[in-house]
């Protein structure tokens, strides 16, 4: 457990105790079993929002070493800079697109995703003029209502496909509402309706693009005739659930751990009161420790009352409003030093554990904003 105790040097030099950090072991092991049970679909893996929190940089590196076929993001920057950090796995942008970005897209290899007529027509358009084959996938509309063409109009958009000399149409995908959810009736649906947009191929005598897919983590998990060519793997990967509902049909687990340290160590008398708005206080002496995480790093403040973090083996609460950099632990008479380690999201040695689901919870949120959350002041450190 040394590593433990080891202060963390960021990028700047500054040691700071908190960090999150990332176990490799837990991602690779987490892409083999969705791909397991996906085969013979192929994974794409989704790196948005900093790899889910995760780092994008360096999980884009560990899954092209794991020669992951397709990896995804959502907006152009992202993609950009994991090509200018030597990416050359195929990389889908999942976001809308406006049509002075198209040029950046082609220029650096990234897969456009096409969700109307005219869109089309200006990659194919951009693509004609720098002399290039964009890489392309038609996104439909089955009942999410955020882009793509809907599917009781898509067949424009599939026959502008076909003339589209300079595109390289490579996919066609869809996206599901409610598939995390138990009641899948939603996602049948539009399961139903993205077959439909398909037959259009087999009707006009076309090959399909080669990648049709619709899956996201509840999708992998719970419809399995939503695999298509490829799934789109986002939290599941990451080792989370993408809710309580869902069915654990692939066993994964987190790959991310938000440690940080004991910095200091006091008596509080009773009746004196704790951090801003003096919301909490004690009706007997207290020890407590301060450790340096706060709202300022994604430490939501509206966790306040009701979070708790791991300090040798044990779960203690949190105590008054968290701050933007500090909270106040209340151990009640248990001995704790300066230094020790504290556990935000993980598992302690002797099993106790705190989850992003944990944090989630005593949010308001969901686990995916957990996550997105940690932000730049916390380093990342990679294990395994
Ligand atoms: C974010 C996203 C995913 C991944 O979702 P998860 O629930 O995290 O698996 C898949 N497809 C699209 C289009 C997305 O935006």
């Amino acid at each position: 457990m040394a590593f433990l105790n080891e202060p963390t040097i960021s990028s700047s030099g500054i040691v700071r105790p908190t960090y999150a950090e990332i176990d490799r072991a837990r991602l690779t092991a987490n892409y083999y079993a969705i791909q397991q049970h996906v085969t013979p679909a192929k994974v794409l893996a989704i790196l948005k929002a900093n790899a889910y929190g995760h780092g994008l940089v360096e999980v884009a590196q560990h899954m092209e070493r794991l020669g992951v076929p397709y990896l995804g993001v959502a907006v152009l920057e992202e993609g950009i800079l994991l090509r200018e950090s030597g990416i050359t796995t195929p990389i889908l942008v999942l976001g809308g697109i406006l049509g002075n970005q198209i040029p950046l897209f082609l220029q650096h290899d990234l897969t456009l995703t096409a969700s109307s007529i005219e869109k089309l027509q200006q990659i194919d358009a951009a693509a004609a003029q720098m002399g290039v084959q964009a890489r392309v996938h038609l996104k439909i509309d089955t009942g999410m209502e955020r882009i793509g063409v809907h599917y009781y109009n898509a067949e424009g958009l599939l026959e502008t496909a076909v003339h589209a000399t300079h595109c390289h149409i490579e996919g066609i995908y869809s996206h599901f509402a409610n598939s995390d959810a138990a009641n899948l009736s939603y996602s049948h649906l539009q399961l139903q309706r993205f077959n439909q947009v398909l037959s259009f191929y087999e009707k006009r005598g076309f090959a399909p693009p080669p990648l049709r897919h619709m899956a996201n983590s509840g999708g992998i998990l719970q419809l399995p005739e939503s695999h298509f060519d490829m799934v789109r793997a986002g939290i599941l990967l990451y080792g989370v659930y993408p809710s309580d509902e869902v069915q654990r049909t692939v066993v994964v687990q987190p790959a991310l751990s938000w440690k940080s340290q004991v910095v200091y160590f006091k008596v509080i008398q009773p009746g004196h009161p704790v951090s801003y708005g003096s919301t909490w206080q004690s009706d007997h002496m207290v020890r407590a420790v301060t450790v340096p995480v706060g709202y300022g790093d994604g430490y939501f403040r509206s966790m306040s009352g009701r979070a708790e973090v791991i300090i040798r083996g044990k779960r203690y609460p949190v105590v008054g409003r968290i701050c933007m950099d500090q909270v106040v632990v209340n151990i009640e008479w248990d001995s704790a030093y300066n230094g020790d380690a504290v556990i935000l999201i993980g598992e302690a040695e002797n099993g106790t554990s705190i989850t992003c689901e944990d944090l989630a919870d005593w949010a308001g949120t969901i686990p995916y904003e957990i996550l997105t959350n940690i932000n730049t002041r916390i380093s990342r450190v990679y294990v395994n």
